[in-house]
């Protein structure tokens, strides 16, 4: 079983990009998969679920207590049976939605939810926080891979280089391994150039180049992904060559992130400062 964090920029595309991997990943390749969306927002299944789940994790444990939150309860499988659960979060405005990931996982744990026969256990985890809760998956070794989801913009490579900053923290305590950078296009100009020497300079490789489309939407639209919507459409298949080489990734490092300077330079070649 191998355990992987997404991280990126909020709005960047973090939840449709898991979500329409594993779609590809359980639809084309047959492979298990489990999605743990670690958003108090809780929008990291409904594409699989076909709509958001009602009932979340904390939700949960607030009304049952702990030792009622049976796997039974949380899970729930969707889309070429993948398996889903959400974290959910405090009540707005009361305690720290950190802690709500922490708590979340760990109850996961405990109730050995993450079974043996999964191939893979994604955290969809919130924005480009890598403090307190929201590094727990990375801190713990709660997963051992992390992707982050950029795009050409300015604001998505500062963010992925924050995380990069967080990753080499816990890097030698938890074990854990930056397996990529995932471009979600944005349609910037140079944008493949930009991300392939973005990631060079940090050590790593952009795993896949994923194009912007509108049938993400149109199937988002019926909450659905897209290969469960039109399994014959490009996007589809780009996501499940995005499936494919996360299967053969090799490619696993402590990432080397950026000085402001040198970012800022880079950012200022590409004509992203304007
Ligand atoms: P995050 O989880 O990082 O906050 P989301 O996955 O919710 O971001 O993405 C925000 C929106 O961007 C989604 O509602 C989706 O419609 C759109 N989106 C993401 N990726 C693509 C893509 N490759 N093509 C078209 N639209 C996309
Ligand atoms: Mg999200």
């Amino acid at each position: 079983m191998r355990k992987i964090a997404i991280y990126g920029k909020g709005g960047i595309g973090k939840s449709t990009t898991t979500q329409n991997t594993a779609a590809a990943l359980a639809h084309f390749y047959g492979q298990k998969v489990f999605i743990h969306g670690c958003d108090p927002k809780a929008d990291s299944t409904r594409l699989i679920l076909g709509g958001k789940t009602q009932m979340t994790l904390m939700d949960m444990l607030r009304e049952q207590g702990a030792e009622k939150v049976t796997n039974d309860k949380v899970i729930r499988k969707g889309f070429a049976g993948i398996q889903c659960v959400e974290s959910g979060g405090p009540e707005p405005g009361v305690g720290c939605a950190g802690r709500g990931v922490i708590t979340a996982i760990d109850l996961m744990e405990r109730n050995k939810a993450y079974t043996d026969d999964l191939d893979f256990v994604f955290f969809d985890v919130l924005g480009d926080v890598v403090c307190g809760g929201f590094a727990m998956p990375i801190r713990d070794g709660k997963a051992q891979e992390v992707y982050i989801v950029v795009s050409g913009e300015m604001m998505a490579v500062y963010a992925a280089n924050n995380i990069c900053k967080g990753l080499v923290k816990y890097a030698k305590q938890s074990g854990v391994r930056l397996g990529g950078v995932i471009c979600n296009s944005r349609k910037v100009d140079r944008e493949r150039e930009f991300i392939d020497e973005f990631t060079a300079a940090i050590g790593t490789h952009m795993i896949h180049f994923v194009p912007r489309d509108n049938i993400v939407q149109k199937a988002e639209f019926n909450k659905k992904t897209v290969t469960e919507y039109d399994e014959t459409q490009q996007q589809a298949k780009e996501y499940g060559e995005l499936g494919h080489k996360i299967i053969e990734n090799k490619n696993f490092v402590i990432p080397r992130p950026l000085t402001m300077d040198q970012l800022e330079s880079m950012v200022v070649k590409y004509g992203l400062s304007d």
